[in-house]
C-alpha cells in the first residue's frame, strides 16, 4: 500500500457523538441496575418508534454486532455460537453476538463499562432477513421472554396496498403485548411525536450523506459508518435531531470550504455490501492512499425513513420499513443505484461479498455486470465479511483494490 501523506481536517462533531452515545448506553445501564424502565431489544430497521413511545429504552443487538466486529473479537467468539449449533455460515453479528453472551466478553465493558443489557422483550422485523428472528427467539427462550415480531414481504419490487395494509396491522397487532410488559397503555399522541422525532433525524442523516456529491466530498463512507450510529440506535429521539443538526452545520461549512475528507480526491467509488468492521482503518488508508474517496453506499443510505409521517405514523412506519433497498428485487435496486450514479458521479463500483450475509451482498445474481453493462461503470467485487475476518483476505483485497483503482485512472 502507498505511504498516506495528505493531511486531512478532522470532524469536530465525532466527540459530540461519541458523548451521546456513551449517554445513552448509560441510560440503558441505569435502567438495569434501578430496574426503571423496561429494555426492547429491536433490529435495526425493526419498529423503534413504538416501542420508544411506549417507554422502552432500546438496545440494538447489530449494533453490538458491529462493535464486535470493529473490535475484532468477533472471530474468537464465533467458535462458542458455532457450538451451540449456529452454523459458522450464518449471519456472524448473530454468532459473535451470541458468542458473546455465551462467554461474558462484551466490548459494551471497555467502551461503557457496562453488561449486555437483559431484555423485556425482543422485537424483530424480518425485511432485513430470516436470522433476526432465530437470533432473538434464542434469546427470548434463554431469558424466557417474548420475542415478537413483523414478517415482511421481501424481493419485491413495487409496493402494493395490501402489503402495507398487512405490515401496518402486524405493527398494530404488536401493541397488547408491549402493553401488558410496559404496564402502559399505548398512546397515540406519544407515537406520532416519536415518529415525527424520528423522520426529522432521517431527514437531516439524508441530508448530511447528501452533501457527499459535492466533489470534493466533505466526507466519506467510513466517516458515515462512525456517525450512523444515532441514526441507527437513537432515531425517535431529540438527541439524535440535535446531533445531526450540529453534524450538518459542521458538513455545510466543509463542504463550502472545498475540504475534501481525504485530502486529494481524483476518483469517487459507490461501496455496496456491508463494511469489513474490523478493517475499516486498513480500507480508509488504503483509499486515501491512491486519492479516491468512497462517496456513498447501500449500506449507510439504509438508516434515510423519511417516508415516516406522523399524520399517519402506522402506515408510513409501514412504508419506511418495507421500502428498503434490502427487501427489494434486482430491478428495484438497479434502478436506485443508477440514481445513485447521477448523483454522486462515482467512477467505480465495488460490491463486499460477505460470506456470512446474503441479504447484503447484491453481487450474487448478476448485478455487478448488469450495471457495468448499464452504467458503462467498471465494478469489483471483492469477498470478506462483515464481522469474521477469518474469511477475508487482507493482502488479496488490497491488491484487487489497487489494480481495480488503476484501471478506473487509465479511462478516468
Ligand atoms: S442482514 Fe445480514 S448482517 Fe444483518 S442481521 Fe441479517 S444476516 Fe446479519
Amino acid at each position: 500500500m502507498n505511504e498516506v501523506k495528505k493531511e486531512t481536517k478532522k470532524i469536530q462533531a465525532t466527540e459530540t457523538m461519541k458523548s451521546v452515545m456513551a449517554a445513552s448506553f448509560k441510560e440503558l445501564d441505569d435502567a438495569v441496575k434501578s430496574k426503571s424502565k423496561k429494555i426492547a431489544w429491536c433490529t435495526s430497521v425493526g419498529p423503534a418508534e413504538l416501542l420508544r413511545s411506549m417507554g422502552f429504552l432500546v438496545y440494538f443487538p447489530e449494533n453490538h454486532g458491529a462493535m464486535l466486529g470493529s473490535s475484532r473479537m468477533a472471530a474468537d467468539l464465533i467458535p462458542a455460537a458455532n457450538a451451540k449449533g449456529f452454523s459458522p455460515d450464518i449471519c456472524s453479528y448473530l454468532t459473535s453476538d451470541i458468542g458473546s453472551y455465551l462467554t461474558g466478553n462484551t466490548p459494551l465493558k471497555k467502551a461503557y463499562g457496562m453488561e449486555m443489557p437483559k431484555p423485556d422483550v425482543l422485537v424483530f422485523n424480518t425485511n432485513q432477513c430470516r436470522d433476526v428472528k432465530d437470533w432473538f427467539d434464542w434469546y427470548g427462550r434463554e431469558f424466557d421472554k417474548p420475542s415478537i415480531g413483523v414478517f415482511t414481504h421481501r424481493n419485491i419490487g413495487e409496493i402494493k396496498n395490501y402489503e402495507l395494509d398487512d405490515i401496518a396491522q402486524q405493527f398494530k397487532d404488536l401493541i397488547p403485548t408491549l402493553e401488558s410488559i410496559a404496564g402502559v397503555k399505548f398512546d397515540m399522541d406519544r407515537f406520532r411525536e416519536t415518529v415525527k422525532l424520528s423522520r426529522q433525524c432521517s431527514e437531516l442523516w439524508k441530508s448530511c450523506l447528501a452533501l457527499s456529491e459535492k466533489t470534493p466530498s466533505p466526507w466519506n463512507f467510513f466517516d458515515h459508518t462512525i456517525h450512523m450510529g444515532p441514526a441507527v440506535v437513537l432515531r425517535g429521539t431529540k438527541e439524535a435531531v440535535d446531533y445531526y443538526s450540529l453534524l450538518k452545520k459542521e458538513l455545510d461549512e466543509r463542504a463550502a470550504a472545498g475540504v475534501s475528507s481525504i485530502g486529494n480526491e481524483k476518483l469517487r467509488i459507490y461501496w455496496d455490501g456491508m463494511p469489513v468492521w474490523g478493517k475499516l482503518r486498513t480500507f480508509s488508508d488504503l483509499f486515501q492512499s491512491l486519492d479516491t474517496c468512497v462517496v456513498a453506499s447501500t449500506y449507510c443510505n439504509s438508516w434515510i425513513f423519511t417516508q415516516l409521517d406522523e399524520n399517519d405514523p402506522f402506515r408510513s412506519m409501514a412504508r419506511a420499513y418495507t421500502e428498503l433497498f434490502i427487501a427489494r428485487d434486482e430491478e428495484y435496486k438497479i434502478k436506485y443505484m443508477t440514481d445513485l450514479h447521477s448523483r454522486y458521479k462515482f467512477n467505480g463500483i465495488i460490491f463486499h461479498d460477505a460470506k456470512t450475509c446474503p441479504n447484503n451482498s447484491n453481487n450474487r445474481y448478476g448485478m455487478p455486470e448488469r450495471l457495468q453493462k448499464h452504467l458503462g461503470t467498471p465494478t469489483l467485487t471483492i469477498n470478506g465479511d462483515l464481522n469474521d475476518l477469518r474469511l477475508f483476505s487482507e493482502q488479496q483485497s488490497i491488491t484487487n483494490v489497487e489494480a481495480f483503482i488503476e484501471q478506473l485512472n487509465e479511462v478516468a
